[in-house]
């Protein structure tokens, strides 16, 4: 037995010998005995310490039994204590209150030792096991409390793990907003450390267009209306820059069930609005692109767009041949009052050699990390042009070429003025997405463009050449109805005059033949069909016949043809072809020579001959040199000179064929001097036989 298992038992009665008697019989191991010698003193005793049994005299001076038992009985601590009363005279009345004062027995005086001893170690057992059943209970909540808390240590552990090493960014958050506790990807997302996020809270980072809507939501959660709140919005990063996050919130409540403060959870989505963006913004670019062939506007447009959303300001340089300095330039700025100075600033980055040499040469992108210091070296700018570039803004830039086809057509400057919007990989591939598609749209109405001015010179050539056509066609009517019409000579027509039509018919036969064969050899260049029948011939000998042919119109236009020097130049050459080629540069220089002299010289070169036509006629414009050896192209009108603008396109081609050169000299008003060169090596004419015809195409 232990000492814990101690019972104590308080007697309580006025008389020693009483109580000595009752000492002497309970005195067992386990029992302790208190005694009392009258209810005020068991009182006390019973305040200060717990009792297993009270064993208490009915009779007793002051405050008998019963009135001390009631007392006990109202006390909580003492209420439950069994009370034995000792009486000498157990009349029913006295024994029924004695019950009615909380008794649980009653022991009759004189007291049977083995009675006293058996009712009191009832109680004492009852007292020892109650205090068993106690300490267990007492025992088994320790071990509840201390499981608690080990789980609680646990759990707090666990989540504090989670929260350091959490993926995600984590904070709690005061309902005043400020950061109570943050996680390391809460600062990393946000770009300040903890200590600099513990001095902040959610209105110092929130963007400014996006905190009014933020607050409405925290309220809204804070009242309960909402039970999470979920958002995408901005923060400004540490750097300055605009980052995109993905934001949920929910309350923290404590164990009494009140709200502590907000915790968030919030994920970095900036790349995947970035990429969003991009997508829309190549979209627009598209669609700006697709509304209209005009790429002057669209280019504007899309100028404006781009700052909406990719870069602070930009300027899109593109070749233009028909603006005055041969680029069109489009500008725009994110801050429209500011546009005008983007454009002022893209005029003299047009007027600034070095830029402009770097506009056309180089088909690869460059990224700067900032454009004020790199812009000097790059373009050597004065000092007015530096500044300007300074009051934009002028930070991370992208240099992107306007590339088609291996053509450089421009290129487009990305500018972010903000020193902490930096652009990386992605962006330059999406500027570059951008130029493709403005490339595309450049290189789409230029062909459009092409195309149009195709169609109008087919729609001029087909007037023409009906109006060419017809003129031979006038004369020979006329000359039949002299031979077959009513007006006719009675006689029929003699026969020096009737020699004298049909000459005249044949000849203008041979003008329409000659027509008909130009449009037939047009449609062989382009099919590839023009073959060369190479033999030994003297282009001397050519020019000779050619040139006789064109006697009677020599003769007509007054002019007189000069023949230089005249040695023979033989090669392997086509000879009717040849002709072909002399007729139409003579003939030119006869139609447009204005009745002056024409000069002719057929010489001998190293590679094989060459031949020169010079005439005093009204010569050709610069600006038509190279022109007028295209299909259907004239450097006349066609009311003053008639033609279809095939003669020298032919020629060229018959030229080429031969692997040889044309090449014209001339000027307003001075004549021209138009000079073929022809080899004679047979390699040449070996490419010939092997195909040239694909360089004849159109
Ligand atoms: P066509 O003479 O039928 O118009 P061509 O192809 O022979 O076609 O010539 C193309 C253009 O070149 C002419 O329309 C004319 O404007 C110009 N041209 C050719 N030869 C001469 C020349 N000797 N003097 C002035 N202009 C010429």
């Amino acid at each position: 037995m232990t000492g814990d298992d101690t019972a104590t038992v308080l007697i309580v009665d006025d008389r020693d010998e009483n109580v000595l008697a009752l000492e002497v019989m309970l005195s067992v191991p386990g029992v302790e005995i208190v005694t009392a010698r009258s209810g005020a003193e068991a009182l006390r005793l019973i305040l200060k310490q717990e009792f297993a049994v009270i064993l208490l005299d009915v009779l007793m001076p002051t405050m008998d039994g019963f009135e001390t038992a009631r007392l006990i009985r109202m006390r909580e601590a003492s209420k439950r204590i069994p009370i034995i009363f000792l009486t000498a005279d157990p009349e029913l009345e006295l024994v029924s209150e004695g019950y009615a004062a909380g008794a649980v027995d009653f022991l009759v005086k004189p007291l049977n030792p083995e009675i006293v001893k058996a009712k009191v170690s009832v109680f004492v057992d009852l007292y020892r096991m109650t205090r068993q059943i106690r300490r267990q209970e007492e025992a088994l909540r320790l071990a509840e409390r201390e499981r608690g808390e080990a789980a609680l240590k646990e759990s707090d552990a666990l989540y504090e793990a989670s929260f350091n090493a959490a993926p995600v960014g984590i904070a709690h958050t005061s309902f005043e907003g400020r950061w109570i506790r943050v996680n390391p990807r809460f600062c990393q997302i946000i770009g300040y450390s903890r200590e600099e996020c513990l001095e902040r809270g959610l209105q110092d980072v929130t963007h400014p267009d996006d905190l009014a809507d933020e607050l409405a939501g925290l309220e809204q959660l804070a009242s309960g209306k909402i039970g999470t709140y979920h958002r995408e919005k901005r923060y400004l990063h540490k750097l300055g820059h605009t980052i995109w996050l993905d934001v949920t919130g929910s309350l923290v409540y404590d164990h009494a069930g009140r709200a502590k403060h907000f915790i968030a959870v919030i994920e970095d989505v900036t790349d995947r609005r970035r990429t969003e963006e991009r997508q829309r913004l190549l979209a627009g670019t598209s669609q700006f692109l697709l509304r209209s062939l005009d790429h002057r506007v669209t280019i504007d447009d899309v100028a404006r767009l781009v700052t909406t959303s990719f870069c602070d300001w930009c300027v899109i340089a593109t070749v233009d041949r028909t603006a005055e300095n041969g680029y069109h330039l489009a500008a725009a700025h994110v801050d429209h009052r500011i546009g005008n100075e983007v454009t002022e600033l893209g005029r003299r980055l047009l007027e600034n050699p070095r830029f402009c040499r770097s506009l056309r040469g180089s088909d690869c992108s460059e990224m700067l990390t900032d454009l004020c210091t790199r812009a000097a070296d790059l373009w050597d700018l004065d000092d007015g042009t530096a500044g300007l570039l300074r009051k934009l803004g002028c930070g991370s830039t992208l240099i992107v070429p306007l590339v088609i086809r291996d053509q450089v057509l421009g290129q487009i400057l990305f500018v972010s003025a903000h020193p902490g919007r930096r652009f990386g990989a992605l962006d330059l591939g999406t500027a570059q997405e951008l130029a493709q598609r403005i490339a595309m749209g450049v290189e789409h109405a230029r062909l459009y463009r092409e195309a149009q001015e195709a169609i109008r010179v087919r729609d001029e050539f087909l007037s023409i050449a009906s109006h060419e056509l017809r003129t031979p066609l006038t004369p020979l009517q006329i000359h039949f109805q002299r031979l077959l019409g009513p007006r006719r000579t009675p006689g029929g027509v003699a026969p020096e005059q009737l020699q004298r039509i049909l000459e005249r018919c044949e000849r203008q036969v041979h003008r329409l033949q000659a027509l008909i064969d130009n449009l037939l050899d047009v449609s062989r260049i382009s099919s590839g069909r023009l073959r060369l029948q190479t033999e030994t011939v003297d282009l001397a000998d050519v020019v000779r016949e050619v040139s006789g042919r064109f006697a009677e119109e020599l003769a007509a236009a007054d002019c007189h043809l000069v023949l230089e020097s005249f040695t023979p130049v033989v090669g392997q050459w086509d000879r009717l072809r040849l002709e072909q080629v002399v007729t139409n540069v003579l003939g030119n220089a006869i139609k447009y020579g204005g009745g002056k002299p024409i000069e002719i010289t057929v010489e001998v070169t190293p590679e094989g001959g060459r031949l020169r036509i010079a005439d005093h006629g009204i010569g050709i414009d610069g600006a038509d040199l190279n022109r007028i050896f295209q299909r259907f192209q004239r450097a006349v009108s066609s009311r003053s000179y008639g033609g279809m603008g095939l003669g020298l396109y032919i020629t060229r081609q018959i030229i080429d064929a031969h692997c040889g050169s044309i090449k014209v000299e001339s000027r307003p008003g001075a004549g021209s001097v138009f000079v073929v060169e022809l080899p004679r090596s047979a390699a040449a004419l070996a490419r010939v036989d092997s195909g040239p015809h694909r360089a004849l195409s159109a």
